[in-house]
């Protein structure tokens, strides 16, 4: 039974192991120091994104610019399995909102806020095995003791990317009706913050508050974890 033991201690080894996912050099955080650095070298100058709003009455946060080594740790945990990596970037959005006047603003206006993750299909869901964006918006819950429900939105089409459209036509068509309100999950929460990784055109995001609004849910404003650099 030794080979047994020995298999059970290099299975315990790599389960523990606390190395960097995005160096694999050992940390004693989910991020090595020099990762996290590089990282933050990515966060936006303004949280708020104020020229940029998603309508005039949903202002647009946004942790980060999706470039570099925030890039490259967003793939890492959508396609290496590091679901970690959100994990430790959600901490840092949780404590930029808790500073911003801004958010304490909009806090202080809506008593009720809930957080809601953009969903992902189950099939894309099997593939992956988790959502980056309900693992950010969780775990930026626990930070900023803002209630969570990740089963509030679902998404009832697997859509394409949008990048593999090829029309403006066919992107409008395949996000149309892609998403679908749970209407026993409903309860009180009329007020949310919609969450998702990246923000790219804010297609995916407007479906989703055109859905919830049909529903007499008001998106008070759209958390993201990283935008493209805007156009000046
Ligand atoms: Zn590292």
């Amino acid at each position: 039974m030794q080979w047994l033991s020995g298999l059970a201690n290099i299975v315990k080894d790599s389960l523990w192991q606390a190395n960097c996912p995005l160096c694999k050099r050992p940390a004693d955080r989910i991020l090595c120091k020099d990762c996290d650095r590089q990282i933050t070298a990515y966060q936006a100058p303004e949280f708020l994104q104020k020229d940029h709003p998603i309508a005039p009455d949903i202002p647009l946060y946004s942790w980060g610019i999706y470039d570099g080594a925030l890039k490259r740790a967003i793939a890492a945990c959508k396609y290496e399995n590091h679901p970690e990596i959100m994990e430790a970037i959600a901490v840092k959005i949780g404590d930029t909102w808790k500073r911003s006047p801004h958010t304490q603003s909009l806090t202080k206006k809506y008593k009720k806020l809930t957080v809601v993750p953009i969903p992902l299909h189950d099939n894309k869901l099997k593939v992956r095995g988790f959502n980056q964006a309900e693992i950010l918006a969780r775990r930026f819950c626990d930070v900023t003791m803002l209630p969570c429900n990740p089963q509030l939105l679902q998404r009832v089409k697997d859509t394409k990317a949008q990048m593999q459209t090829k029309s403006k036509q066919e992107r409008k068509q395949n996000l149309s009706r892609a998403f679908a309100v749970l209407s026993t999950r409903l309860s009180d929460q009329r007020d949310v913050i919609l969450f998702d990784d990246i923000y790219t055109s804010g297609a995916t995001i407007r479906e989703a508050i055109t859905t919830l609004k049909a529903s007499s849910i008001n998106v008070r404003s759209v958390v993201v974890l990283a935008r493209p650099q805007f156009d000046r």
